[in-house]
């Protein structure tokens, strides 16, 4: 290690910037964040800065460094471009024992300035040791896209029950077992969407041995149409705690892969009309695994509220009182459509969009043919393949042009990801002449055509 990594208590603490200008800002800014008193001298400075000084936020002195300026502080910041000055103010910082950070210079500062995931009170700093910035910045980015923002209001509800819980477990490694416990089940997750008092009452109860025996909770979860990383981070990081995994035949390799590796895996099948466990089972299942105690992702393809089935699944668990969440996905429509060069919607040529099922609860495709035969719209049949010559006559036979231009999308948005474009005429012989395997998806309307006007080649998910 090059540095040691510490972080210093500025509160109130004079603190020196040298130069005004927009480095200075952010230092200043970064400064204030932390509660410091700051002192910035400068020459000219830039407007922030003197808003800053002008909303009495920070104490600005106009006038060029003089060594005497360093006296009484406790840290020091020099961000000028002025490059003899900068090594100027870091000789007299470190001949006074004062910490200082020149910006840009690391062999001029004391200390380095770190990128910083701010969820305060939690903040992580990262360090190249002013070797590599740009890479640190780039595991910012990182970090910040995987830790929910809320990770700093659980913090701060953890602080305030640090001395109960200290009380209540007298060894260290119970009130490990018990924070651990906190900060990956329902308390967390009821902070992280925003029931922040429900959390609290609930941790409550908790400690005083008032809380219900202990019920896990199930996350309805949009695993999305295929490729991985069409998933949310809020599917992900679920995806990634659940203790059981209950998935079915829409749920691709690659998200699969990223659930926990040591979660149990349940297959509950779904094939049409061939479901390896029924539904009624299914959310009876949920009910019967949380109550247990665990957390239990349902894991579905695209979106669970979009033929899903996800309203019926929550409304077993609602009756049951069993806690849950649903996060959306991308639904087939939207991920096949965009990773074919079709967009679903176009100013000139489609001003709505509908989508509909092609196997319907009986088993029959009776659907309102006069509003799906118009012009100027996109429909996206899901589950149509077997009904594709109906569809196709259904449709003709209510107005629609047997040339209206046709998508079929196989297993969209995967490796196999393949399109086959045609006619609405044409469809039922495609579909009985071609070899095309489920999960398809077809997509209805001029926009189709923009496929070929934008020269579109499909993305090669290997
Ligand atoms: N909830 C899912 C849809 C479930 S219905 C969603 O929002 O996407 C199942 C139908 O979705 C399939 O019959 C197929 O028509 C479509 N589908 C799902 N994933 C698909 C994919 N990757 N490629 C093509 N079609 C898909």
């Amino acid at each position: 290690m090059n540095y040691l990594p510490i972080f210093i208590d500025i509160k109130q603490k004079s603190c020196l910037v040298v130069g005004g200008g927009d480095i200075a800002y952010r230092k200043i800014s970064l400064l204030l964040k932390a509660h410091a008193q700051v002192v910035c001298i400068g020459k000219s400075v830039c407007k922030n800065v003197q808003a800053l000084a002008n909303e009495g936020k920070i104490t600005l002195i106009e006038k060029a460094f003089e060594s005497s300026d360093i006296k009484a502080q406790s840290l020091i910041v020099s961000a000028t471009d002025d490059a003899p000055l900068n090594a100027h103010v870091s000789e007299l910082a470190k001949s006074a024992n004062i910490p200082v950070n020149v910006v840009d210079s690391p062999d001029l500062c004391s200390f380095v300035m770190p990128s910083i995931v701010d969820r305060s009170p939690i903040v992580i700093a990262i360090s190249s040791a002013g070797k590599a910035p740009v890479l640190a910045r780039l595991i910012r980015a990182k970090l910040e896209s995987t830790i929910p923002h809320a990770y700093g209001k659980l913090a701060e509800l953890a602080g305030n029950f640090r001395d109960q819980v200290k009380a209540k477990f007298s060894k260290i490694e119970d009130r490990r077992y018990f924070w651990e416990k906190t900060f990956s089940g329902i308390i967390a997750e009821k902070v992280f969407s925003g029931k922040v008092d429900e959390a609290k009452a609930d941790l409550q109860a908790q400690l005083d041995g008032s809380a219900d025996s202990e019920v896990g909770e199930v996350y309805l979860v949009g695993g999305g149409p295929g490729d991985p990383d069409l998933l949310t981070f809020k599917a992900l990081r679920l995806m990634q705690q659940a203790d059981v995994i209950l998935y079915d035949r829409l749920v691709s390799d690659g998200v699969m892969e990223l659930v926990r590796r040591d979660a149990e895996l349940i297959y509950v099948g779904k094939e049409r009309d061939n479901h390896a466990v029924p539904q009624g089972d299914i959310n009876q299942l949920l009910v019967d695994l949380a109550k247990q105690g665990r957390r239990v992702c349902r894991l579905k393809g695209g979106d669970p509220f979009i033929f899903g089935r996800g309203g019926e699944e929550i409304e077993t668990l609602a009756e049951n009182g069993i806690p849950f969440q649903v996060v959306p996905g991308i639904t087939a429509a939207s991920g096949c459509s965009t990773y074919s060069g079709i967009p679903l919607t176009h100013r000139d040529y489609s001003q709505s969009c509908r989508f509909v099922t092609g196997h319907l609860k009986d088993g029959s495709m009776n659907l309102p043919w006069d509003e799906l035969a118009v012009e100027q719209q996109t429909i996206v049949f899901y589950m149509a393949l077997v009904g594709a010559r109906y569809l196709s006559e259904q449709l003709i036979s209510h107005g629609m042009r047997g040339d209206m231009p046709v998508a079929l999308v196989e297993k969209g948005t995967t490796p196999d990801h393949q399109v086959y474009v045609t006619t609405l005429a044409e469809l039922p012989n495609l579909v009985e002449n071609t070899t095309i395997h489920a999960p398809t998806l077809i997509i209805i309307g001029e926009v189709v055509k923009l496929r070929e006007k934008l020269n579109w080649f499909d993305v090669d998910n290997d």
